[in-house]
């Protein structure tokens, strides 16, 4: 689909595209410059952590900023190299303050994001792992995606950056930060895509760059329970579980992964997660879907099956999109279900919907825009892809 837009751009020969250090782990950095024989092996430590912080912590997009490296090297580095950020083919900010980017990462690998402000200062940005998604969750926008590819660590850390740039968050400030933390709940199922995402988090959570703490950076994933305990090990992230269901027939019918990891397994999964603790605790998320998983049996049912897990509850109203058959429970029997849950001790575990006017929803992400753009696009037929511009 966005391929056919990008290639009728392309008339000219192709240039060639410079490799960009922007997303590269520390050690990829420095390979890179040995590589490109820019900087001899010796001094490629020493260079790549100078470049380090101009690249993650003042997030400077020039070589010509770096004013403490030669100027030789400058020009070196910028004939050789590029630090330029993906393309931005819409923004948007919601009457409640949530923004929400669609990046195009690449001809027709187009990822959404979105910043989500909290209470005073600080805010979550809810980032994408695939474009797409293989697993087909009943109620999931993203599931019904054709186009499907893992992101690569550099773009995941784009997407960081973008928000950074946006949020006019450079130098990375020590604290009262607004993009305070990470969650991976936007398009795509995170274990699936294991090593770019742990590759990513080393890059965002490093002291000496974005300095985001692992402890801030949540890991959702439907239950891709083999590969849990690598995810602990390599990352230290937090974890959040996309639960749903208390019963695997019904979680087999809303969660089609629970067929082959069925709830006993992944909650023995959970168990044995790496760092879990009352002070780590993991999240499971439950998306409230009138008349298939909202009754009070049901709150009972979650209750008795985290017994002894160390957990937060996350009730998710259902965001409904063009053709889903699902609707949103009613507010009674979310408060209903909510307050069984309180009862026994978990707290606020409604997670009220945010930017909703600008449809950046759990779920609703990336395919709606795609429809919202085509009907832009029906109205003004001749308009060039490059004229969808901005819209705030
Ligand atoms: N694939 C991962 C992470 C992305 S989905 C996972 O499934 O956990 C992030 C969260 O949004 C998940 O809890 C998912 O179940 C939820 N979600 C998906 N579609 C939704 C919808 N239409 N309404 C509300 N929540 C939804
Ligand atoms: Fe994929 Fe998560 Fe959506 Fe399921 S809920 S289809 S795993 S993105």
């Amino acid at each position: 689909m966005g391929v056919t837009l990008d290639l009728s751009r392309g008339s000219s020969a192709p240039t060639a595209v410079k490799p960009n250090l922007s997303g590269l782990t520390r050690k990829g950095l420095a390979e890179a410059l040995v590589a490109a024989e820019v900087v001899k092996p010796e001094k490629a430590k020493m260079r790549a952590t100078q470049l380090w912080r101009w690249i993650h912590h003042y997030g400077v997009t020039d070589f010509a900023m770096m004013t403490d490296v030669a100027k030789e090297t400058r020009a070196a580095l910028a004939e050789a190299f590029s630090l330029t950020r993906p393309e931005i083919v819409e923004r948007q900010v919601s009457k409640d303050g949530t923004r929400k980017w669609l990046i195009r990462m690449a001809p027709g690998i187009e990822v959404e994001t979105v910043y989500i402000p909290d209470v005073g200062r600080s805010g979550a940005l809810c980032v994408s792992s695939q474009v797409g998604c293989t697993l087909n969750c009943t109620f999931c926008h993203t599931g019904t995606q054709a186009l499907v590819r893992n992101l690569t660590a550099a773009e995941i850390v784009a997407q960081v950056q973008v928000a950074r740039d946006d949020l006019s968050e450079w130098p990375s400030p020590k604290e009262d930060r607004r993009l305070s933390n990470i969650v991976f709940m936007g398009m795509g199922e995170p274990l699936y895509n294991l090593d770019n995402v742990a590759d990513a988090i080393d890059i965002i959570s490093d002291g000496e760059g974005i300095a985001i703490s692992r402890r801030r950076i949540t890991v959702s994933t439907s239950g891709v329970v083999p590969e849990l305990h690598e995810l602990g090990e390599r990352t230290q992230a937090m974890l959040a579980i996309s639960l749903h269901a208390t019963n695997d027939a019904l979680r087999d019918v809303l969660v089609p992964l629970n067929k082959k990891y069925p709830i006993e397994q992944l909650i023995a999964g959970i168990r044995a997660y790496p760092g879990l603790s009352n002070a780590r605790r993991v999240t499971f998320e439950y998306v409230m879907l009138k008349g298939v998983n909202d009754s009070p049996a049901e709150a009972l049912a979650l209750l008795k099956l985290l017994k002894g897990v160390p957990a937060k509850i996350n009730l998710i109203p259902f965001n409904p999109w063009p053709g889903t058959d699902y609707e949103c429970s009613s507010w009674g029997a979310i408060e209903t279900f909510a307050a069984i849950l309180n009862k026994a001790g978990y707290a606020s575990p409604i997670r009220t919907p945010r930017g909703r006017d600008i449809l950046a929803a759990c779920g609703q992400l990336k395919s709606e825009s795609e429809k919202v753009r085509a009907s832009a696009r029906r109205k003004a037929p001749v308009e060039p892809p490059e004229a969808e511009g901005i819209v705030v």
